[in-house]
């Protein structure tokens, strides 16, 4: 039997400043490129139909940039261990190399299972770091200057001429029936890859990233302004090194140094917060601060109805309804619009964070768990360490978004109310109503809630619960473990 390396690629969907592949190519045996669509993924509801379109659109990218190497990323339809299993009998596996994954706990559990199946087989499996995260830290000891590090050293480039390509198994020659849908692109959803990543990064330096600081927070002007990098960097279409890298070539640019500034500390974050999630990653299933767990949320049997409404952007509320909208159809928010969803399902309906975070992972395309975790517990108000935010949407809409133009975007039957009205479609009088030809049943006219008064009782309640002896000793440890330097 062929002696292969197999590279198992997962959110690192690329070939160039890869770890993992540079390594193989260099060790010098038959190199296989494996992607492996799991099951136990495609069903988990934090994932959606976008997000493996996105990756197929990823590899067919790859199996562009190989098809002068006569070779191609081989695709199974497949849990790990079966998929591992079954190359074994085909292929006698010398070394197995990949990124570390900071996943969900469904892949760490299957790492382990990895593990022993390969140490028990006596296969080498060679993990790399992921971006500047490292793995089991205890605390943040020189984390902020081997980030700066990490970022500046070269990038590895794996040498694709040098390698030495696998044949692929005849049988799997024809790839995995990819469903049809995966196969379309999606009306007004990124579309994945490497070239496109790159693209997307020349065009931001080149152009958009001018208005980047004084657009950021504007759910409308923020989708041209921001860099909209976050999917190809979720699923590893670019490394962040290669953008960190690229951004210190623009800085001398006139007009850039802010924008730059403001872009590169979220590179930063990008890392931090996944950092967070690796260091605790119980926060799956847990607040961070565990003196949380008593918060007292609406009986979910009272809040169902609230959540359907959220989910489905038709609270009444014209801000929240047109960026779960946006959402729905695009898959992009900018951050503010993000915070301001989790706060108002949070403080104002006092829904349970857990019964809203896999909906927003499902939308978001680049659904990335170290930051989606750590930052949705940081906008619920659950980490006791952090500086508690209720977004008033009426005052974001009035501020960032002041002609309307988003919400006339995705509440095209609010179009005919002028603003500032629009903000606040329920102090309509009935003739106003009338006029602006909205019906009597509209949601807008009847909010599923009163924003003052919830917002006033959510005050109330995060800040009396705040002061808790065990919330602030937990605030403490938290601190402790990912913020201060020690
Ligand atoms: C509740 C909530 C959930 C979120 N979930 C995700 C997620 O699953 N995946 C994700 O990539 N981002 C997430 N974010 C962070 C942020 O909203 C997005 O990274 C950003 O909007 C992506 O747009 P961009 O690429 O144009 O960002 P830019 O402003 O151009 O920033 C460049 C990159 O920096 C990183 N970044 C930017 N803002 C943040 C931030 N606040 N925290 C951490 N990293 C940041 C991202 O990788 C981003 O691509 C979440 C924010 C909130 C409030």
């Amino acid at each position: 039997m062929q002696f292969i390396n197999v590279v198992w690629l997962k959110r690192d969907l690329r070939l160039t400043d890869h770890a993992p592949l540079y390594s193989a190519i260099e060790e010098g045996s038959p190199v296989l490129l494996l992607y492996l669509y799991e099951p136990m993924l495609l069903n988990d509801p934090h994932y959606d139909e976008r997000h493996w379109r996105f990756v197929w659109q990823s590899l067919e990218d790859i199996d562009r940039q190989l098809r002068k190497f006569n070779t191609q990323v081989l695709v199974l339809n497949s849990s790990a261990i079966n998929a591992f299993s079954t190359l074994m009998t085909q292929f006698t596996i010398k070394h197995v190399y990949s990124h570390q994954e900071i996943g969900l706990k469904n892949t760490f559990e299957r790492d382990k299972s990895i593990s022993a199946l390969l140490k028990e087989k006596d296969i080498k499996w060679f993990e790399f770091q992921t971006g500047a995260v490292k793995r089991g830290l205890k605390n943040r000891k020189n984390w902020d200057r081997d980030w700066q590090d990490f970022m500046r050293k070269p990038v590895l480039t794996p040498n694709l001429e040098q390698a030495n390509w696998c044949t692929l198994p005849i049988e799997s020659e024809k790839k995995w029936d990819i469903p049809y849908t995966w196969q379309t692109k999606a009306r007004g959803i990124q579309t994945g890859g490497s070239e496109l990543a790159w693209r997307t990064l020349e065009d931001f330096f080149d152009q958009r990233a001018f208005a980047y600081a004084r657009s950021i927070s504007k759910p409308e002007a923020s989708r041209s302004a921001c860099s909209r990098l976050s999917p190809y960097l979720a699923w590893g279409n670019i490394s962040i090194r290669e953008i960190y890298q690229a951004a210190l070539k623009h800085w001398k640019t006139p007009g850039l140094r802010r924008n730059l500034i403001a872009f590169i500390s979220r590179l930063h974050w990008h890392c931090h917060f996944i950092q967070k999630f690796e260091s605790e990653c119980a926060m799956e299933h847990r607040p961070v601060n565990i003196a949380y767990l008593d918060y007292p949320y609406e009986k979910q049997s009272h809040s169902i109805h609230f959540v359907k409404a959220w989910q489905q952007g038709n609270t009444g509320i014209v801000l929240v309804d047109a960026c779960m909208r946006a959402l729905i159809q695009t898959g992009y928010l900018n951050f503010r619009m993000r915070a301001m969803l989790v706060s108002f399902l949070t403080h104002h309906l006092n829904v349970d964070w857990r019964e809203g975070i896999a909906h927003l992972a499902r939308l978001f395309l680049d659904f990335e768990p170290g930051i989606h975790y750590p930052q949705f517990q940081m906008q619920a108000g659950v980490t006791g360490s952090n500086t508690i935010r209720i977004y008033n949407p009426v005052k974001q809409a009035q501020e960032h978004d002041p002609e309307g133009v988003f919400i006339y975007k995705w509440l095209p039957e609010l179009r005919t109310i002028p603003v500032p009205l629009l903000f606040e479609p329920h102090t309509l009088t009935t003739m106003e109503a009338m006029m602006y030809n909205i019906a009597p049943d509209s949601i807008y006219l009847n909010p599923i809630i009163d924003l003052e008064s919830a917002a006033a009782i959510a005050r109330e309640r995060l800040w009396s619960y705040r002061k808790r002896l065990d919330v602030k000793k937990e605030a403490a440890r938290i601190l402790s473990m990912h913020v201060k330097e020690r």
